[in-house]
């Protein structure tokens, strides 16, 4: 059994979070040190610690991020101008929270897509 963190909890409501969406499948909420003016994690509510562990079952979930990700970035006005979509995986991709998180950021232009 993986390790639960942070986000099991704020996908259960037993510690605050700007909670913005929340459905049978995912949770999304407001990041708490923002990189960007909009910077909103999707997460699935089952516990799926990298994306090294996703299984065909869980495409249901994964593809809901993203309907999720484009009502939520359409409701922040970031449709036209655009946004950009992140997910991370261990160590090399920067993960610090092992709970998979889309990472929805928008608001200002992000820039190239990585630092050198
Ligand atoms: P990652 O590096 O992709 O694992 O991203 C983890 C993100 O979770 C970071 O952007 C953190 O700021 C964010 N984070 C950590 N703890 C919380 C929390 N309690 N509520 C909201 N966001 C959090």
């Amino acid at each position: 059994m993986a390790e639960e963190t942070i986000f099991s909890k704020i996908i259960r409501k037993e510690i605050p979070a700007d909670i913005l969406y929340q459905d049978e499948l995912v949770t999304a909420f407001r990041d708490i040190s923002p990189k960007a003016p909009t910077h909103i994690l999707i997460v699935p509510n089952v516990l799926i610690p990298t994306v090294n562990e996703v299984e065909a079952e869980h495409e249901q979930a994964l593809g809901r991020l993203f309907t999720v990700a484009r009502k939520l970035a359409a409701e922040a006005g970031l449709s036209e101008d655009g946004y950009r979509l992140i997910m991370n995986c261990n160590r090399h991709g920067g993960q610090e929270v092992y709970h998979i998180h889309m990472h929805l950021l928008g608001g200002r232009p992000l820039g190239p897509m990585l630092a050198r």
